[in-house]
């Protein structure tokens, strides 16, 4: 019998710092295919639901399973299929960008990259800049490189975290059509933003993160980012009244 299960699911998830809650019991589903905007005000916990979704932290209680894997059991697994962006960019400044890519290519044992890593660094338009020194790169690069490293290994769910912070509106529009792209190519996102008419505007759905739980869940289509950010500002300021 086929069985239907959603490619990122979590079961009850729940992440405590000391005595603060950060995640309470989250249920959160994400089908293949799916790109999902993950909203919340600052301190909601997306950072962290993303890193627990990564394997980068672990759960106080509860389970995550990506893919049929279960996290942190099958974290080998999971890292196979999980491209991560996070806002800090995680490249090392002194080696130039190809060779940035072959590292990281190492690590996941990537075979026969050379081809791989130039059609990415054309992807992400850093073709003319693979040999410079990524302490030369501006912040928008950086970011576009950053995306090359994450998609190194054909990872089916990208997970994003304010990858739009500190960008002009130039790099943010490459980033724009780099995102249409891997959701066209069938890839699932996960990305935490503060822009809600961006959110509205690329995502299938749009998620809003309150009080440690999803408090809204909705198809982004049936909204503008002007009504986006009125549920948000309702659901955001019932938090803050309590
Ligand atoms: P967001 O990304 O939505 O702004 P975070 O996930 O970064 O929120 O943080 C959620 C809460 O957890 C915040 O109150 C933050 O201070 C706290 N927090 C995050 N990481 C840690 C940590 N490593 N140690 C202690 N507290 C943390
Ligand atoms: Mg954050």
């Amino acid at each position: 019998m086929a069985e239907k299960s959603a490619l990122i699911e979590t079961r009850a998830l729940v992440k405590t710092y000391d005595l603060m809650i950060v995640l309470r019991k989250l249920d959160f589903q994400v089908e293949r295919g799916e790109f999902v905007a993950l909203l919340g005000p600052n301190g909601s916990g997306k950072s962290t639901l993303l890193r627990l979704l990564s394997g980068l932290s672990k759960p106080t209680s509860g389970a995550i399973f990506i893919g049929g894997w279960e996290l942190p059991r099958e974290a080998a697994a999971v890292r196979a299929q999980i491209g991560m962006v996070s806002h800090r960019a995680l490249l090392y400044e002194n080696l130039t960008a190809r060779e940035n890519l072959q590292f990281f290519a190492q690590l996941y044992n990537l075979r026969e990259i050379d081809e791989r890593i130039r059609i990415l660094l054309e992807q992400v338009g850093l073709s003319k800049r693979g040999d410079s020194l990524v302490r030369t790169f501006s912040r928008g690069m950086q970011q576009r490189l950053s995306i090359a490293r994450a998609l190194l290994h054909d990872p089916a769910v990208l997970l994003m975290d304010e990858p739009y912070t500190g960008l002009d509106q130039d790099a943010a529009q490459v980033l724009d059509g780099l995102l249409t792209q891997a959701y066209a190519d069938g890839r699932t996102i996960v990305m935490t933003t503060h822009d809600l008419e961006r959110a509205a505007r690329l995502a299938s759905r749009a998620m809003i993160l309150s009080r440690g739980n999803i408090r809204y869940d909705a198809p982004a289509s049936a909204l503008d980012g002007r009504q986006l950010s009125e549920r948000y500002t309702e659901i955001t300021s019932l938090a803050t009244a309590r």
